[in-house]
């Protein structure tokens, strides 16, 4: 028997789905993944602290707790949850099917929600169990205004669009941001490179590379190598943050939904379509523009309703 519709994921995108379709009475069922794209099942908030943007919340929640909540919703309908990855799924006729840890299934429709994961470079100090989520972060916009900040140097690495608007975010708490690019040329465009370079608080260090991040409760210090002179100077910080762009979670979908050239699906503009019919995505699967928890939901909520749409038509 195939299901309805089955939702891969565990953030705010795959939980809107859920609560929509359960309400619908398609009984959905989520693959929430077992350390999927490295991280717990909740995605990318749960490797922030306080999410203070997420409306409802005036006084803020903490990233796991906002995911808990998601998921006690999604149960609360009746989402049959499973604590699983799935790992290959076949699209090439319905009911699909998908093969994951310790089950197979098949679904009528299904929902892609499986997130992007934020890249970091292994640098001595910033890994997890040292000053990872201690003042290392691969989210300003999440943790940048956390008290810890306030009028302390910070750091951004990369030199795209994202670090550009990070940094320039992170002038609004820090005394001072330092933007490092591991080449002369940034790849930013110029209109966001043209807006960090007027800002007095950032700082470029271009052909930098960062060495290491000390420090002991927060981070306290970076060091960073200048790759055309080998000098290396230490620099006193209190946050640092990766913007060297994020990875979408779709190499289990073997190259049958149509990607982008970084790996992110396309969806036909204003709709949740893949380019498989019952086939819907949401979240940060697809958006490498806006990646906010609310901006994920809403497009959950969007994926639920064109697939009980494409149910009730099929
Ligand atoms: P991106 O454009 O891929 O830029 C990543 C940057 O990180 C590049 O400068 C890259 O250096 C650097 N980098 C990558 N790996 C690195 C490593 N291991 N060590 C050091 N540096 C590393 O990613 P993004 O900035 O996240 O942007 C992604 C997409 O979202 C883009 O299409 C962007 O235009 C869009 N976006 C738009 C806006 C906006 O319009 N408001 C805001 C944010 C993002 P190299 O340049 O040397 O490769």
């Amino acid at each position: 028997m195939s299901e309805n519709v089955v939702i891969i994921g565990s953030g705010p995108a795959a939980h809107t789905a859920a609560i929509y379709a359960a309400r619908a009475n398609l009984n959905p069922v989520i693959f929430e993944g077992f350390m999927a794209g490295g991280i717990a099942a909740g995605g990318q908030l749960t490797t922030t602290t306080d999410v203070e943007n997420f409306p409802g919340f005036p006084e803020g929640i903490s990233g796991p707790e906002l995911c808990d909540r998601f998921r006690a919703q999604s149960v609360r309908f009746g989402t049959r949850i499973f604590t699983e990855t799935v790992n290959k799924v076949d699209l090439s006729q319905r009911p699909f099917k998908l093969v994951a840890d310790e089950q197979e299934m098949s679904a009528k429709a299904l929902i892609i929600a499986t997130g992007a994961t934020a890249k970091r470079d292994d640098i001595p100090g910033t890994r997890d169990g040292e000053l990872w989520q201690r003042g290392v972060s691969a989210c300003a916009v999440c943790d940048g205004a956390l008290p810890m900040f306030r009028n302390k140097p910070m750091f951004v690495v990369g030199g795209g669009d994202s670090a550009m608007e990070e940094a320039g975010f992170l002038t609004k708490f820090a005394s001072k941001v330092y933007l490092v690019h591991r080449r002369d040329e940034l790849r930013a465009s110029q209109i966001m490179q043209d807006r960090a370079k007027a800002n007095p608080k950032i700082e470029f260090l271009l052909s930098h590379k960062v060495v290491k991040v000390e420090g002991g409760q927060g981070v306290e210090s970076v060091t960073v190598q200048d790759l055309k002179t080998n000098a290396e100077r230490t620099i006193a910080a209190a946050g640092f943050f990766f913007a060297i762009g994020h990875v979408p979670n779709t190499a289990f979908l073997g190259g049958q939904l149509k990607t982008d050239e970084a790996g992110y699906l396309i969806t036909t503009p204003g709709t949740t379509y893949t380019s498989v019919e019952g086939v819907f995505a949401a979240g940060d699967v697809q958006d490498k523009k806006y990646r906010q928890a609310i901006t994920a939901a809403g497009s959950g909520c969007a994926a639920a309703l064109e697939a009980e749409h494409f149910l009730s038509s099929h």
